[in-house]
Formats: structure tokens, sequence, C-alpha cells
């Protein structure tokens, strides 16, 4: 299929692309990589009569280290995350996660503020975003609004942006020196949105994990930041902790069925990706056995 016809602005500023925002409200859309946009469009999901492209916005491109903080803007491509020294360096679960964004093709076109923005709750770059504990930052014509990655995430498809607001870019605490990540997704083919994933950071202290973040996707309407599972597992972890923290956990994700996994699947998975999790953090191969849980 077709798009519906649209008319086409080239915003030369973030400025302009929110004066464009404004006027033209609901009826437009900003346009970045167009991955999901475009096809969208295509298939008549959505059919906005503006389109608002934003890519020759320089300054909404790159990524920059300052102090303890790295600031990604938004026009970043997955392409330049994946090969980003600074993000390798700073953020490796983004660098791990990144490689599981679709395919090279639409890892060079997609950005980071468009997968944001887009908020599939089975993408892993928003649960990578709540995961890392990011701020999201948006502008719009009242000025600019910080939101905790936790927040921006409000059901399928949808977040904190309002229609005249702009996602310029996000910031990330760099990873500490005694940190540790995970991330794992159950997929059909490497490249597919997951089936359920886990992204988590942690920081390893002798045998306990502290600031534990374990942020589940493809389980609910939007990124999952699991809270009970995390208190039970603040002890040095056991095959009894770990057993109470899977629990837990069943206990508060509402999965949804799809064609490609029930809820006792999508919950059993997620069990099964806690033990990994929790094994591969505290560097203890044994726990695995948990995932028969
Ligand atoms: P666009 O398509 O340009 O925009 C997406 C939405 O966000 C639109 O509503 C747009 O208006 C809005 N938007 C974009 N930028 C901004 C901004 N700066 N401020 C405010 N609103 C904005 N994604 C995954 O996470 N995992 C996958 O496994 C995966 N597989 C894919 C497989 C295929 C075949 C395809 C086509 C896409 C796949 N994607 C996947 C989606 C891909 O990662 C997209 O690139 C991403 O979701 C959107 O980024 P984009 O820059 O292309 O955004």
């Amino acid at each position: 299929m077709k798009a519906s016809a649209f008319s086409y602005a080239r915003a030369t500023s973030v400025v302009n692309a929110i004066e464009l925002l404004v006027t033209h409200g609901d009826g437009a859309k900003v346009l970045s990589g167009g991955q999901s946009l475009m096809p969208a469009m295509n298939l008549r999901l959505i059919s906005p009569e503006l389109i608002v492209d934003i890519c020759d916005i320089e300054e909404l491109r790159g990524i920059a280290v300052t102090g303890d903080v790295v600031r990604i803007g938004a026009l970043t491509r997955h392409v330049d995350l994946l090969n980003s020294p600074e993000i390798a360096a700073h953020l490796p679960l983004l660098t791990e996660a990144i490689a599981h964004v679709a395919h090279p093709a639409i890892r060079n076109r997609g950005t980071i503020g468009g997968s944001l923005a887009h908020a599939d709750p089975a993408a892993e770059l928003p649960a990578c975003m709540v995961a890392l504990n990011a701020t999201i930052i948006v502008r719009g014509p009242t000025g600019e609004r910080r939101v905790p990655a936790q927040d921006f995430f409000t059901g399928i498809y949808e977040t904190a942006l309002s229609a005249d607001e702009l996602l310029v870019a996000v910031e990330s605490p760099i990873a500490q020196n005694n940190s540790a990540h995970f991330f794992c997704e159950f997929a059909r083919r490497h490249g597919d949105y997951g089936i359920v994933g886990l992204a988590a950071q942690a920081v390893v202290e002798g045998e306990l994990l502290t600031d534990l973040r374990l942020a589940f996707f493809a389980v609910g309407d939007r990124p999952v930041l699991a809270g009970a599972a995390t208190k039970l597992l603040n002890v040095a972890v056991t095959s009894a902790v770990l057993s109470e923290a899977s629990k837990a956990l069943g206990e508060e994700l509402d999965p949804q069925e799809d064609q490609q996994a029930s809820v006792s699947m999508r919950r059993h998975l997620a069990k099964v990706l806690l033990a990994r999790c929790v094994a591969a953090l505290l560097d203890r191969p044994e726990l695995r056995s948990g995932e028969s849980l």
C-alpha cells in the first residue's frame, strides 16, 4: 500500500521544528530515520497531514561524555551507537543491546530518538534506558523538560511527549568501574523483536548486587522495572533467594498473549532470563539451575 497524501517540511532548527509542530498539532508527525513511521504510513495505520523532517538539524546528532554523564543526541543512529568507542567504554549494555535491534539496513537509518518516541513495548532501547536510569530530554514551546526514562513510557506506542514536543537527547550516568550488565532476549530470529527480553545493570560489591535495575521488555505495555524481585535480591543470593525472587517476578509481571507466546510462556521466559541474569552478574553459573523454577 501507499501512504495517504501528506505535506512535507524540512525543519532548519529545533525552534523551527517546534514551531511547525505547534502550528499543525496532532496533524503533524516528526520524521527521523523513518523505519517505523514510513511502514505505519504505508500501511495507513496513521495518516499525518504534515511530516516534519528533522534530519538536517545537526545539534540533534552525536555522542558526548561530560564528567560522569553520556549525552546522546536524538538523531544518533543505531549504527553510530553500535560503533561508538565512547558507548562501548561507558554504556556497554547499550553496545550489546543494539546488535539485537533489527538488521544492518534498519540500523543504518533508525535513530535512538525515533526508537524511544515510537515506544514499542518489545523494543530493546526503551528497556535499556530504564535499566541505565537514563533521562529523556524533550523540548517544546515552553522550554525543556527532563523526564526519567521509567516515567517516559506510558503505554503501547505512548510516551510522555506531547504533540508539540521534540525528543532532543538522552542522558545516562556512565557505568561505574564495579558495575556489571546483562542483556538477553528470546526472539525467533536474531534481529526480530524479542518475545521476552531483559536489560539489566547492577553494581557488584563482593557477593552483593546493589543498585540492581532489571528492565524487562515485551512483557507488558511498556518496559517493566521489576521491583519486588529486585528487593528480594538485595542479599547474598542463594538458590532459595532466587526462587523467591522468581516467584515475586511472576506475580508482578502482567504480560499479554499474542501470536508469538502465551501469558504463561512469557512469564516462564522472564523467569529464565532472571536466573541467567543473576548468575551472569555475580559470575556464579550454578545459579542458572534456577532457570527451571
Ligand atoms: P521514525 O520511524 O522516523 O519515527 C518513529 C516515531 O517516532 C514516529 O511516530 C515519529 O513521529 C516519532 N519521532 C521520531 N523522532 C522523534 C523525535 N526526535 N521527537 C519526537 N518524536 C519523534 N526496533 C527495535 O527496537 N527492535 C527491533 O528488533 C526492530 N526490528 C525492526 C525490523 C524492521 C523490519 C523494521 C522496519 C523496523 C524495526 N525496528 C526495530 C524499528 C527500528 O528500530 C526503528 O528505527 C525505530 O523504531 C524508529 O527509529 P526511526 O529513527 O526510524 O524513527
